[in-house]
């Protein structure tokens, strides 16, 4: 490893040359299945034709201009989520902590506009991740994110999702601006929160003047068998939504989503992003949004995610010593093991499977939408493998 980079990541060793689908190929001449899909990017697999292909021409045309002028791919891209979601406007941005911060300030400046200049509480819950910018650390659950970084900054508020009391209560109070959940945590391990959890949450806001935030930076794009997860439930849609990841199919963009309420607090200088909805970012984003949002692929992703999931269901009963649970909604699958898991990862990775960690213990399973029920089966084998050479 290079000492030239800052020690902030817990790298494999390994060197990813070319990928393509959900193979990842490395310098060193081993193929790998690919369930990390860096990280719920690379929705579409590595390399899609499609994407590929609507980033060469956009680089053949024009990289950036900046946001002083016009960029018809932002009008187009944000139509398309407009369109498909609760939102009215989208702010660009290049990143899901990016996304986070937007939609921070967005529910701050909306109260302060609207004569309730007191409601800067954000209110965010134990094991959540929301990214590692300033604010974004301060919203997320987990302590370690804040080690060294000073106290959590006034203004931010830990609950547990159980505590309903708890959050009754904090709601309720007029120094509250918002709430922000993940309706999937991704990083806190694959919990997916239950639709009757999400709607109380909903009208519990609605009830106080608070403002709801999802967090579908992990979980939106596809990933859970919709467009997002939310919308799997009745009565759940947010005032604000952050989205990244997937919605660039593996090219860096964030995107916040708001109601026109909301929307109408962001007034010209309020808020802003050099790169942000860059003319390349745009191009991919709307061929990724069009590939994603087509029936057949969120079908695939309910088809393949049963099929993992039984098989993962039935491993785990086989292999009790190994794995404990699987958990999750979608291609967003968390199995919590009982040896270290990254002890897990490397052992996968020396069957040919590529897998992330995530909080509780687990490892994260996080293929691209695009998998086929036979590359299902194969992640099925291997892992099977991994777990039988945990045992020995
Ligand atoms: N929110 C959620 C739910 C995430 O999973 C992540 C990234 N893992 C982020 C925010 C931060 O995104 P980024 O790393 O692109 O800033």
């Amino acid at each position: 490893m290079s000492e030239a980079l800052m020690g902030v990541y817990n790298r494999a060793p390994l060197e990813v040359e070319r990928g393509n689908g959900m193979w990842l190929h490395t310098r060193d001449g081993r193929t790998f299945l690919d369930c990390v899909a860096g990280i719920a990017t690379n929705c579409l697999g590595h390399a899609h034709p499609r994407l590929v292909a609507a980033l060469e021409e956009q680089a053949r045309k024009l990289w950036h201009v900046s946001n002083i002028f016009r960029i018809p791919g932002q009008e187009e891209l944000a139509a398309r989520l407009v369109g498909a979601t609760f939102a009215d406007a989208v702010f660009f941005g290049n990143s899901g902590s990016e996304a986070v911060e937007c939609a921070l300030k967005a529910a701050r400046r909306y109260h302060a506009v609207n004569g309730a200049p007191e409601r800067i509480d954000i209110v965010g819950f134990a094991g959540s991740f929301h990214g590692r910018t300033y604010a974004a650390v301060n919203a997320s659950g987990n302590p370690a994110y804040l080690d060294g970084f000073g106290p959590r900054l006034p203004g931010y508020v830990q609950l547990t999702i159980d505590d309903r009391a708890a959050i009754d209560e904090a709601v309720r109070r007029p120094t509250t601006a918002a709430v922000i959940v993940e309706p999937v945590q991704g990083e806190g391990g694959a919990r997916a929160l239950d639709g009757e959890w999400l709607s109380w949450l909903r009208r519990l806001c609605d009830a106080h003047g608070v403002l709801l935030i999802h967090d579908e930076v992990q979980s939106g794009m596809g990933r859970t068998g919709r467009l997002f997860a939310h919308q799997w439930f009745d009565g759940a849609e947010p005032d604000i939504m952050a989205v990244a990841k997937a919605l660039g199919g593996g090219f860096p963009i964030g995107a916040c989503l708001a109601t026109a309420a909301v929307a109408g607090a962001m007034t010209v200088g309020a808020h802003g992003s050099t790169f942000g909805g860059n003319p390349l970012a745009m191009a991919v984003g709307i061929a990724a949004f069009d590939e994603i949002a087509r029936e057949e692929t969120l079908a695939n992703v309910r088809a393949a995610s049963d099929r993992l999931t039984t098989g993962l269901r039935d491993l785990v009963a086989r292999f009790p010593d190994v794995a404990i649970d699987v958990r999750g909604k979608g291609l967003l699958i968390g199995i919590r093991m009982v040896p270290n898991n990254r002890e897990i990862m490397a052992l996968a990775r020396d069957h040919g499977l590529l897998v992330a960690g995530g909080g509780e213990n687990c490892i994260r399973l996080l293929p691209p939408l695009t998998i086929t029920l036979d590359e299902a089966d194969e992640v099925l084998r291997r892992i099977e493998a991994t777990f039988a050479a945990a045992r020995v």
